[in-house]
């Protein structure tokens, strides 16, 4: 006997009335995406319920595939079997037998087919009898068991689940519409992408690159971390922004510290311009209040004065001891601590302005042609296009050996 199915749950996708279809054929969509190594696999909806039949493959390993998944809040592992009393004994206690640190189990069924003929709390009586008869080492806690193994007879068939897993939870991918993520090579910005992805927004990333100011080792280093990101979605297109003659000149043309804050808003002016190309609804940044000069308050509202798009700032309020658990949790931490320079730590100013005004970053930006410089910029990006086959390639060598 074998594992032969996963049951997923989606917890709150369910709560979303009308939209429910178009989210679960998403998340079905998704999870098919991930699978597609292993051919024998199908994922099937039915009556309220996800299912991947294994057809055979190894259920752990794909189990460890839907943990990357968004809109999956849990899921476990099941054995489908004819409504027959002596095949359900069977595969319970497979379940039991099979499940790795259990002293105490409960068995819970529901029988939704009212012709099969063992009432539920018949069932519960014969079923638990036979796992403690076969057994030695269990007995059964009805209040807090280390293992349930629920029992559903249903109409085509009986499934025994056991165990539950939590999955990444948030909502699938490609459900909310679509943001550009301001992907610089730090820590924090590729956390903010996948926080935004968390809760179903693709996105597309914009990355500031000044050559020969930053090496072509730093642009690696962005699309690195993009294809990490890449693991909880398909594909990320990239824009590669080549920033270096603009943003020599706004230091040429600013005094008193504001260079940096006109660079930001340089930065947002060239990524609405990309959004407003590519159909895009939302600009998303790695910003955290207060951590350093540019993401103060003052700050914030002199830079976002240039942008009516709504920008995402889903760190805003963390810690940076939560983001780097974060990052370490979706391997995007050591990428970000390779040492190649940014852009921005290049040109930044020895003491940026902490409290940009408003009027005085306007009057500074009047005094040159900015806006053929964003022209040009625009003109100028390189699309690069990441997508996870990579990944899902560099997995399966590996399971070869
Ligand atoms: P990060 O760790 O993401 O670089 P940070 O804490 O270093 O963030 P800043 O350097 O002030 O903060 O940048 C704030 C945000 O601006 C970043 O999170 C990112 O979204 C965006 N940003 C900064 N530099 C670039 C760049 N070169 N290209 C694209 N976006 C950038
Ligand atoms: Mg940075």
């Amino acid at each position: 006997m074998q594992y032969d199915h996963i049951l997923i749950r989606y917890g709150e996708l369910a709560l979303k009335g009308k939209n429910q279809k178009r989210f679960l054929q998403k998340l079905q969509a998704n999870i098919r995406h991930k699978l597609k190594e292993f051919p024998n696999v199908t994922v099937k909806r039915t009556q309220g319920r996800m299912f991947v039949i294994l057809n055979g493959h190894d259920p752990h390993e794909v189990i460890d595939k839907c943990k990357n998944i968004f809109g999956i809040h849990s899921f476990s592992l099941a054995i489908k079997v004819a409504n027959n009393i002596d095949e359900i004994k069977s595969a319970s206690l497979f379940a039991l037998q099979n499940a790795d640190g259990v002293k105490t189990f409960k068995v819970t069924v529901k029988r939704i087919n009212k012709d099969f003929p063992y009432r539920s709390q018949d069932m519960n009586q014969i079923l638990g009898g036979h796992l403690l008869t076969n057994t030695s080492h269990y007995t059964v806690d009805v209040h807090h068991p280390d293992l349930e193994i629920k029992v559903e007879v249903r109409s085509e068939a009986t499934y025994i689940t056991s165990g539950v897993v939590k999955g990444l939870g948030g909502l699938p991918v490609g459900t909310a519409g679509k943001t550009l993520l301001l992907l610089s090579g730090g820590i924090d910005s590729p956390v903010a992408g996948y926080l935004a992805m968390k809760r179903g927004v693709e996105i597309e990333a914009i990355h500031f690159h000044s050559p020969p100011f930053t090496s072509d080792r730093a642009k690696q280093k962005v699309l690195d971390l993009a294809e990490e990101l890449t693991g909880f979605g398909h594909k990320i297109k990239i824009h590669v922004v080549p920033f270096t003659k603009l943003q020599q000149r706004i230091f040429q043309e600013t005094p008193d510290g504001y260079g940096m804050t006109v660079m930001r808003r340089m930065m947002l002016r060239i990524s609405e311009q990309v959004c407003r190309n590519e159909d895009i609804l939302s600009l998303t940044t790695g910003e955290n209040l207060g951590q350093v000069a540019s993401q103060t308050m003052e700050s914030m509202n002199t830079i976002n004065e240039v942008t009516n798009y709504p920008v995402l700032r889903p760190l805003l309020t963390m810690d940076k001891d939560e983001i780097i658990e974060i990052s370490r949790k979706i391997d995007t931490f050591d990428i970000s601590i390779r040492p190649y320079e940014d852009c921005c730590t290049i040109f930044v100013p020895k003491a940026p302005k902490t409290k940009p005004k408003r009027d005085r970053v306007n009057y500074y930006e009047s005094q040159f042609n900015y806006q053929d410089l964003i022209d040009e910029a625009v003109e100028g990006i390189e699309v690069i296009e990441i997508t996870d086959e990579k990944q899902i390639k560099e997995e399966v060598f590996e399971d070869l050996f």
